[in-house]
């Protein structure tokens, strides 16, 4: 970067500060700032290419789009059919830039980045975290937790919930059925996989509650969908979805 775009950028970044305050400063400064990964060669290779998501994007399911537009505005997708969910943002585009550390977080074990995932999520989720309750993690079946040993998905909330006031809520939706792995699946069988896989356990606990559901990758939003209209029919108020990385295009799904 040059002198000029190094000072333009910078006074970009005080003159923006000081619109959106102080308390989201943090959001501004270039990604690896936020992490302490520098001891971790590894780690720093693989945020190296990560393409970071914010506005422009689609107001409900949080699609990015390439040029500002007026406020509100909706995707093709959401304009035809909304989703049962009220609005989806994700932090990171999940794709070839990405995929190392998303997989290496999904199945490898890898959790050296989670607060970095974390900070991100707060960043991408601003809008959805100002009066948020509850961070509910997409559950996985406890045959499927076995295999992996832990849920991914718990790991996010309960990292976010230590730096926002939202209250970490990890046994409030849980699954009814072990449902087939959605790799494979294009979205209409997605969709058929995951419906009615999950209910609410404490329906007191969600009623009248402002939920943001916490899951690792959004690819078609079937599985959003589905917790979504089971967390609104228990008596949500709001059901939000925060993902740490999202498809951001026409690319293989994650498995
Ligand atoms: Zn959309």
């Amino acid at each position: 970067m040059s002198k000029a775009q190094d000072d333009s950028l910078t006074q970009y970044t005080a003159r923006h500060a000081k619109q959106l305050g102080g308390a989201v400063i943090d959001t501004l400064l270039p990604p690896q700032a936020l992490l302490g990964l520098d001891a971790d060669p590894i780690a720093r290779r693989m945020w190296a290419d990560v393409t970071f998501l914010d506005a422009p994007w689609c107001e409900a399911c949080g699609f990015p789009f390439e040029y500002a537009v007026q406020g509100g505005a909706l995707c093709a997708r959401c304009s035809v059919k909304p989703p049962s969910y009220d609005r989806a943002r994700a932090a990171m585009a999940y794709d070839e830039g990405s995929r190392a550390l998303i997989l290496s977080f999904k199945h490898g074990g890898r959790t050296v980045g989670l607060s970095s995932f974390a900070a991100q999520m707060r960043r991408a989720g601003r809008d959805l975290l100002t009066d948020a309750d509850l961070l509910v993690p997409v559950p996985l079946h406890p045959s499927r937790l076995i295999k992996r040993r832990y849920n991914q998905a718990t790991l996010l909330a309960r990292a976010l919930a230590k730096i926002t006031p939202a209250q970490f809520a990890p046994d409030v939706l849980f699954r009814t059925r072990r449902t087939e792995s959605q790799g494979r699946f294009n979205a209409r069988a997605r969709a058929d996989n995951v419906r009615g896989a999950f209910a609410v356990r404490r329906p007191d606990h969600i009623k009248g509650r402002k939920v943001i559901l916490i899951d690792d990758v959004l690819t078609t939003g079937a599985t959003l969908e589905s917790c979504a209209r089971t967390l609104k029919r228990a008596g949500a108020a709001r059901v939000d979805g925060l993902c740490l990385a999202r498809v951001a295009k026409a690319a293989a799904l994650p498995t």
